[in-house]
């Protein structure tokens, strides 16, 4: 048996793979550099091809460009309505802005179980949580595997509930052949330069309703509108606009709308070259006993935003964190992705417990997220293969 790097072997590799990198190239950079010696550097032209892009992509009939994904989640919360009093139904296994947008607006987050082979939310569980006080539902397509959505559907349906969807890994990901942005009330996206597509910062939200549509226009800039019929005081100057409710400054710059513009012609090949890894590295750990492999239901056609490995750790002497440890020091870095929000000390603080979702807990101790994105080369992938296989061989029992 090879030695582990930690315990002074030979790393893998010599050079370090993190999990996850953006993709930015010479047209992405002209692209930039072009919006900068234009007239407008913020919401101007951009921003609105942008926009129809992202109709296009989606499949949806209106978007709404924003700073960030947390900023499209925190708007979608607002025009859903959400407020005091209310509870909104949130995965567990998220990043903790899936949830904060929830906090943001004086409503309650109630923390759906995951199902122990997906890892998304859990159709049933949801079901189990509903009150009279269940107003909506933040589900994620965790890893960019669409949620269920016929069984979820059912269920707003049945309880008159509002399906916010958390799409920031899932851009490019289709349920039954719909592409994600066109199914859910609201679909927010971001574009952080770990997910598939990259504008720096920024994020988006896709609707169908046209209601909803202005709504979030207006809470983007302020609260303030331009157009006379959603005026208190109405007149032609042609200076005037109102402030009409508390909106906030969420706008996206014309730079970073034109780098978007430049990745999403791209989407097509860092979807398909993200589908390919995921191929391989699924072929090489079904093989061995000591991981469990991610199930996709067939529902969902996945652009993977994530690759998770999880541990079988009846068949392995050392537990996640030993394994993370020496998988680092082999040069595959990996990443955890997600403590259940849950367990954050802030949620503790407002009264959250241990216990209430036993499978995103049991899934938060066996799993690390390893290298997934399009400029990864095969001799990379190797290496993956190859420091995962030693360091499983060296714990196996
Ligand atoms: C990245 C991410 C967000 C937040 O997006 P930002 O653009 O970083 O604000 C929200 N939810 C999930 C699931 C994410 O992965």
């Amino acid at each position: 048996m090879e030695k582990l790097a930690i315990f002074g072997g030979t790393p893998v590799r010599e050079t370090p793979i993190a999990y996850g990198k953006q993709c930015v190239e010479q047209d992405d950079i002209d692209a930039v550099v072009e919006t900068l010696r234009s007239d407008f550097i913020t919401c101007g032209p951009k921003v609105d091809a942008l926009e129809e892009k992202l109709c296009e992509v989606t499949g949806a009939r209106y978007a709404v460009v924003v700073s960030n994904g947390t900023a499209a989640l925190h708007l979608a919360a607002l025009a859903a309505g959400f407020g005091e009093g209310d509870e909104v139904i949130v995965s567990s296994v998220t990043f903790a802005a899936s949830s904060n947008c929830v906090l943001y607006c004086g409503a309650k987050p109630v923390f759906a179980d995951i199902r122990p082979d997906t890892y998304n939310i859990d159709p049933e569980s949801i079901e189990k949580l509903i009150t009279p006080r269940t107003k909506g539902i933040v589900a994620v397509d965790f890893t960019g595997q669409a949620v269920e959505h016929d069984a979820i559907r059912e269920i707003c349906k049945k309880h008159n509930l509002i399906l916010i969807e958390d799409a920031a890994h899932a851009i490019g990901t289709k349920y039954k052949g719909r592409p994600v942005g066109s199914i859910a009330d609201m679909t927010c996206f971001s574009f952080h330069p770990v997910k598939t597509v990259t504008s720096g910062e920024g994020g988006a939200i896709t609707t169908n309703d046209e209601q909803l549509y202005h709504r979030l226009m207006r809470l983007r800039t302020h609260g303030i509108t331009r157009n006379p019929e959603e005026m208190v005081h109405p007149t032609d100057a042609l200076w005037y606009n109102e402030q009409v409710e508390l909106g906030y400054n969420y706008r996206m710059t014309e730079f970073q709308a034109a780098l978007l513009l430049s990745q999403l012609k791209k989407l097509p090949k860092f979807s398909a070259r993200r589908k390919e890894i995921v191929e391989k590295y699924d072929k090489a750990f079904s093989e061995m006993p000591e991981i469990f492999v991610q199930r996709e239901i067939p529902e969902s056609d996945t652009t993977r935003h994530l690759y998770i490995l999880r541990l079988n750790l009846d068949k392995l002497t050392c537990d996640r964190r030993q394994f993370f440890d020496a998988l680092y020091a082999e040069n595959t870095r990996p990443q955890v992705h997600y403590l259940p929000v849950y367990w954050h000390s802030y949620y503790e603080k407002l009264g959250y417990q241990k216990g209430i979702c036993p499978n995103a807990e049991k899934y938060y101790e066996e799993v690390m997220s390893i290298p997934l994105y399009y400029s990864l080369t095969d001799a990379d992938t190797d290496d993956v293969i190859r420091a995962v296989k030693k360091v499983v061989e060296y714990y196996r029992k």
